[in-house]
């Protein structure tokens, strides 16, 4: 079973010509409302794809926690771990232009409030999961308590975004490190203006302590660096269209699959072709893929 230990956010959406400056009103399209937040995001792929999956996180006491309580329950994913209260639910509010671009403000609200003691007060959550998934919108301090708890046989999986210096134990309890280059960049810092390049990124990270590392490379597919050397996963190659949720997509599968007792680079591999077909669709939550879609995109 699978444990995803992260945020919740309700991503609210305006569309505008251009983005207001400082004093200024600017009128933008009707308000478009998504279930968002990477752990809500990684509960939701992986529920889909077939893994048994429960979310721990917190959202607020209103509209937007039951909207996002609601989509974890469509998703089938166990809402027991999902605490309400404390703060109004973590909302990110986006604007986006014409070309795409997006400006977006994050008030944290009641991730923020996700503490070590909400941690503790779950494990048997943890007891009853072979892997564990954690990202940073939640405090550092909770992600500590995680590796702090973690049952000796139950995998650790860490996408570290929005990224940030991690303390070592969280460092080496990774199983793997899963970054994109921006995380990468982010976690190498001055090393990375003198690296080669993904390979040696991947190398270099390792480095740091990890037992596995995972390098994202969007359209260019992935690195699985561990201490059998590093390993090329080709991306499948599709029309992309949206890629929003892609590194959510292919975290939660890479987890399911280390639950399913396949090794990281068959997991890699299974989680490339799963951001593929997440690419191929608008939204985050609603371009997840079952595996029956995923297994189609390989036969075709
Ligand atoms: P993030 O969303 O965290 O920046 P990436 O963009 O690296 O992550 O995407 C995660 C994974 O999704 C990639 O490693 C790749 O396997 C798949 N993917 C992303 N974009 C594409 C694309 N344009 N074509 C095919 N696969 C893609």
């Amino acid at each position: 079973d699978l444990l995803v230990v992260g945020s919740a956010n309700a991503d609210l959406v305006i569309g505008v010509e251009r983005r207001p400056g400082a004093g200024e009103t600017v009128l933008g399209s009707d308000l478009a409302v998504h279930p968002g937040g990477k752990g809500a995001n990684q509960a939701v792929a992986a529920a889909r794809l077939g893994a048994r999956t429960a979310l721990l996180a917190r959202v607020g006491d209103d509209a937007y926690g039951r909207l996002l309580l609601e989509s974890q329950r469509a998703a089938g994913v166990d809402t027991v771990g999902v605490l309400v209260g404390g703060a109004p639910t973590g909302v990110a509010l986006i604007t986006v232009d014409p070309s795409g671009d997006n400006s977006i403000v994050v008030s944290p609200g009641a991730n923020a409030r996700l503490t070590p003691r909400d941690v503790r007060a779950a494990t048997s959550l943890f007891h009853a999961s072979r892997v564990v998934s954690a990202q940073l919108e939640i405090p550092v301090e909770t992600v500590e308590e995680v590796v702090r708890i973690l049952p000796p046989d139950t995998r650790f999986v860490l996408n570290p975004s929005p990224p940030r210096p991690l303390d070592t134990e969280v460092l080496a309890a990774c199983d793997p490190l899963i970054v994109n280059e921006h995380e990468a960049k982010v976690l190498l810092g001055e090393a990375y203006e003198v690296a080669s390049g993904p390979e040696d990124w991947a190398r270099l990270l390792l480095a740091k302590g990890p037992r596995s590392v995972v390098v994202t490379l969007g359209a260019g597919g992935a690195l699985v660096a561990s201490s059998e050397g590093v390993v090329r996963v080709e991306a499948v190659a599709v029309d992309a269209v949206d890629t929003t949720g892609a590194g959510d997509s292919f975290t939660a599968a890479l987890a399911w699959r280390l639950g399913a007792g396949a090794s990281l680079a068959e997991a890699a591999a299974c989680a490339a072709r799963v951001g593929a077909v997440a690419v191929t669709r608008r939204g985050a939550q609603e371009s997840f893929p079952t595996a029956d879609e995923v297994e189609a995109l390989r036969g075709g």
